[in-house]
């Protein structure tokens, strides 16, 4: 059985004490073991990261980003073998891999643009012969903790960008789907990084809890559930870190009566049911406004799902595949049994699909409820699943009470033609990442990422400008070089 270790300080190691299964969501069956980090073998991660941090520090940022270059020629040129890992354990359609891949490229992309997003601010003269610049200077040894829902994306998201700002970093990846993480740090070694400036340790609380508490750590880019993601703002803002933690979603669609509905649908099937709805950004309620709208729209939904097809994650045909683990698929099947026992109505049912071959798989199949309100359990938690869940409202102004009132604030979206509608929709709603006409408004590598209330612990969102000032402290310095007419006597005042 392959077991799967920890990367320190450029080197392949393994800690056997304690280890977890990593299955094949498709056929159900142990297909790795992943190695848990104990409290020293993350501390010898952070002392690794720690002891290349000065000369990491000092290298320019020029050739900082020319690691990031290289590194993005060979996450190409090895993006097939990427998505095969990321099949393998994640369970997602090859197609799907490739498309959380080249989101993760472009975050590479961007991070090859450390020497301008480094430039810093500089005003000439602030007073008589006074100049003053604010530069940005790396925090030290940072760590990111990262989901299984995208073992390549979100850690893409977290750790280019940090080490082009000059840190260095310790990287947990999730412990289910771990092979596709560490073969991607490997690459950026093969790039040129030197060893230290990017450790891997997987793990699971243990490890992480000895991120959050020790000392020579600066900061925590955390992605993950809320509870979780509480959790580590919570300890790593009491140990002083600097922190961002971004938690889970529910995300909703507004359906105007105007809307183009089969439009609509079109977008909602691949953003309810793409990934098995193991995205943060999955729109999994439709808020219909009207009735006409409503039964419309669960029509059509109703006829499109027949031509879905669930699978495993090598045959391009399939549309989506399993969800994670097996306790998993009972958590989201439990939920749809939980909004029919609270007496919405299943009108596509994927509790019990039947997948030729692949009999013991963790699979659930694309499931539409009708009828959903808010007070059931299925509406106001994360269900992380392929279900889309109907909610049946009067006016747009009810749809947007019902998004503004939810605990979670990650992602939105609008179908409508009416231009003023979209605006204020825009400017009202209380979420972070809002589409109109855009099923899964995930923000472009140049913009930031991050949900608003309970879906992000923090100020900063995560990657693009954001990232840079989240992995970078200012520091503004301001200089006189005393010349003849400048010298001064003792002054008690600010000068004015
Ligand atoms: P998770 O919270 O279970 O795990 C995330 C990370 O935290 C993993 O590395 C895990 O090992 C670690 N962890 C788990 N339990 C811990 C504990 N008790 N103490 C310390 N660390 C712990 O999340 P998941 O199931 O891997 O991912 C799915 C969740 O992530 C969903 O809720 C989804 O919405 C969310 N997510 C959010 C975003 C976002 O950008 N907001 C993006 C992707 C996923």
């Amino acid at each position: 059985m392959n077991t799967i270790g920890h990367l320190i300080n450029g080197q392949l190691v393994s800690t056997a004490q304690r280890m977890q299964d990593v299955f094949n969501p498709a056929t159900g069956e142990v297909s790795k073991q992943v190695a848990l980090a104990p409290k020293e073998t993350v501390e010898d991660a952070i002392a690794a990261a720690q002891a290349a941090f000065p000369a990491w520090r000092d290298t320019p940022p020029l050739k900082r980003a020319r690691v990031m270059f290289r590194f993005k020629e060979l996450l190409e040129q090895n993006a097939d073998k990427i998505c095969e890992m990321i099949g393998q354990e994640h369970g997602k359609i090859c197609h799907d891999a490739a498309g959380e891949l080249q989101r993760g490229i472009e975050n590479v992309e961007f991070a090859c643009g450390a020497p301008e997003l480094l430039k810093g601010e500089f005003s000439k003269n602030v007073g008589p012969n006074i100049d003053s610049w604010s530069e940005f200077q790396p925090l030290g040894v940072v760590a990111g903790i990262t989901p299984f829902n995208f073992p390549a994306m979100v850690p893409m998201w977290m750790f280019p960008l940090a080490i082009v700002c000059g840190n260095t970093f310790v990287l947990k990846p999730s412990e289910r789907d771990p092979s596709s993480t560490l073969y991607i740090a490997q690459l950026l070694h093969e790039a040129g990084l030197p060893e230290g400036v990017l450790n891997v340790v997987n793990g699971d609380k243990e490890a992480v809890d000895v991120l959050l508490t020790d000392k020579r750590v600066q900061a925590v880019s955390f992605v993950g559930s809320t509870p979780i993601a509480e959790y580590i703002y919570a300890t790593a803002s009491a140990n002083g870190k600097r922190c961002q933690a971004l938690g889970g979603a529910k995300n909703h669609a507004i359906v105007m009566p105007d809307a183009d509905m089969d439009n609509a649908v079109n977008q909602l099937l691949g953003a309810a049911f793409g990934s098995s709805g193991e995205r943060c950004m999955a729109l999994s309620v439709a808020v219909a406004v009207g009735d006409e709208a409503a039964d419309t729209l669960v029509a059509k939904m109703q006829a499109a799902m027949k031509n879905l097809t669930v699978g495993e994650y090598s045959d391009k045909n399939n549309d989506f595949g399993p969800v994670i683990t097996r306790a998993h698929q009972q958590k989201v099947v439990g939920y749809i049994n939980s909004a029919e026992a609270d007496g919405a109505t299943v009108i596509v049912d994927g509790r019990e699909p039947s997948i030729s071959g692949y009999e013991n798989g963790f699979f659930v199949g694309a499931t539409l409820i009708d009828g959903v309100t808010p007070t059931m359990q299925s509406y106001q938690e994360e269900i992380f699943g392929p279900v889309l869940q109907v909610v049946r409202v009067a006016t747009m102004e009810e749809a947007m009470q019902l998004i503004n009132d939810h605990e979670y604030g990650n992602g939105t979206c609008i179908f409508t033609r009416d231009g003023e509608a979209a605006r204020y929709f825009s400017t009202h709603i209380q979420v972070g990442m809002v589409g109109i006409n855009v099923p899964l408004p995930v923000p472009v590598a140049y913009h930031s990422f991050g949900g608003w209330k309970r879906s992000l612990f923090g100020d900063l969102h995560a990657y693009g400008p954001d990232g840079v000032r989240f992995y970078t402290r200012r520091k503004t310095i301001t200089q006189r070089w005393p010349s003849s007419g400048v010298r001064e006597g003792v002054s008690f005042a600010f000068p004015s």
